[in-house]
């Protein structure tokens, strides 16, 4: 692509990249040329005379023959998880309607209605993720769970002309060393841009440590007792583990807490004459 300083003028009209076949003059007319591969279509039939658009999405089947992953589960007629990830590898698990789950009408193993619902279903240019990477489930499990704290916290402290934006799912970012970092973030904006922006996020490397940024500082980070104890293979009461979550999510507010009031506090002081 061209590049253009300041200054040159943009010749009129913008350069076309060049076409592969002859520009067409209208739709439906003449004969359409088929992409390498295509498969042309059975002459007899009316379908041949659709115009090509997108691929039909078709319906999986949601009836199977195959055992059911699910721990105890009798089951013999679960189907594959749906999942696939940016490398193309499938998720090799199978399980029977009383133990899938779905997300747009589509089967996957619980663990990856996870990923898809942290990351949203639809376009993703960069891959879905890993198929063994709990990063962007985890990231939107604590998001979730800091929510209203942290959404309180910043209306609090926003300053005329500001607003509250939550971003609605995970955000995929490539660090410089080609790691990914999945992300969810509550910013304050105003008409010049992100005034200030808590996040969590967990790098894809390690995917069990839960990192709170405010503004350009990581504030607090640790891994949640629930991912400890499934590392160590540790069951606890139920009464347990909502005592050491309180912990987890009382450690993490503190912090996002005292990080929003310095940063406020700071960036007053800069804009005060
Ligand atoms: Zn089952
Ligand atoms: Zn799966």
């Amino acid at each position: 692509m061209p590049i253009f300083r300041r200054g040159e003028r943009k010749p009129e009209p913008p350069p076309m990249q060049p076409d592969p076949g002859r520009r067409g003059t209208g739709t439906g007319s003449g004969p359409v040329p088929a992409g390498p591969g295509a498969v042309p279509p059975p002459a007899a039939t009316p379908a041949a005379a659709n115009p090509p658009g997108p691929p039909v999405a078709r319906f999986p089947i949601t009836q199977g023959t195959l055992q059911c992953r699910d721990r105890g589960c009798p089951n013999h007629n679960g189907v594959l998880c749906h999942y696939v990830d940016r490398r193309g590898r499938r998720c090799d698990t199978a399980w029977c309607p009383n133990h899938w789950a779905t997300v747009g009408g589509i089967v996957y193993c619980r663990r990856h209605a996870g990923t898809i619902a942290a990351i949203g279903y639809f376009e993703h240019p960069s891959g879905m993720p890993d198929v063994d990477n709990r990063a962007p489930s985890l990231v939107n499990w604590v998001a979730r769970d800091l929510d209203a704290f942290v959404a309180a916290t910043l209306v609090q402290t926003a300053e005329a002309g500001e607003t509250f934006v939550r971003e609605p799912a995970v955000t995929t970012h490539v660090e410089r060393n080609a790691v990914r970092r999945y992300e969810r973030a509550w910013k304050l904006v105003d008409h010049t841009g992100v005034r200030l922006a808590v996040a969590v996020y967990v790098d894809g490397e390690e995917e069990v440590s839960i990192h709170v940024r405010v503004g350009s500082a990581v504030v607090a980070e640790g891994v949640p007792p629930w991912i400890e104890r499934r590392r160590r293979g540790l069951e606890v009461s139920a009464e347990v583990d909502r005592s050491q979550r309180a912990l987890f999510y009382g450690f993490l507010q503190k912090h996002i807490l005292a990080a929003v009031r310095s940063t406020r506090e700071r960036d007053s002081r800069l804009s005060r004459p």
